[in-house]
């Protein structure tokens, strides 16, 4: 028997929107170039990409702290908690980040989850105009109670 749970994400979908420095044009641009579909959801992001989008957009973007600093761990707890639908993370495959572990786990969430992730913007681009985008959607979630339920040895 499938014990998995769905989750019925709404409509307007909860997107967390980050970018490494380097990245940042690119990802600009893109939220610019489908403002018009982003503006539909609520934005989240770290905190320096997220002022950058929130002028960009003239749009209201909510912000965490600067990736560096703790947002992507954050975005990872919003995760947990059931607080974001799904991720935007224009990623530098190019340069070493400071926070690389802080990326690592942020990624892992999302993947235990079962959050969309686009890394790049051709997977960005199938995301925004995928029907799903503007439906219910019911993303499957583990069943994670036997993991939480087992006994400490
Ligand atoms: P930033 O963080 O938006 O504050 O620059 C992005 C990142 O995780 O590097």
């Amino acid at each position: 028997m499938n014990k998995d749970a769905g989750i019925v994400e709404p409509r307007k979908k909860r997107i967390a929107l980050i970018a490494h420095d380097n990245k940042k044009p690119d990802l600009l641009e893109w939220a610019y170039y489908n403002r018009d579909a982003l503006k539909k959801h609520d934005l989240c992001a770290t905190g320096t990409t997220g002022k950058l989008l929130a002028n960009k957009l003239m749009t209201e973007v909510y912000c965490y702290k600067s990736g560096p600093l703790g947002g992507d761990q954050q975005i990872g707890a919003s995760i947990a908690t059931g607080d974001i639908d799904m991720i935007i993370f224009f990623w530098d495959g190019l340069e070493q980040q400071p926070h690389d572990p802080d990326v690592k786990a942020l990624l892992r969430l999302a993947v235990v989850w079962n959050i969309p992730v686009a890394c790049n913007r051709a997977t960005a681009d199938f995301l925004v105009s995928s029907p799903l985008m503007n439906n219910k959607y019911e993303r499957r979630i583990p069943d994670f109670s036997e993991y939480e339920n087992r006994k400490s040895k």
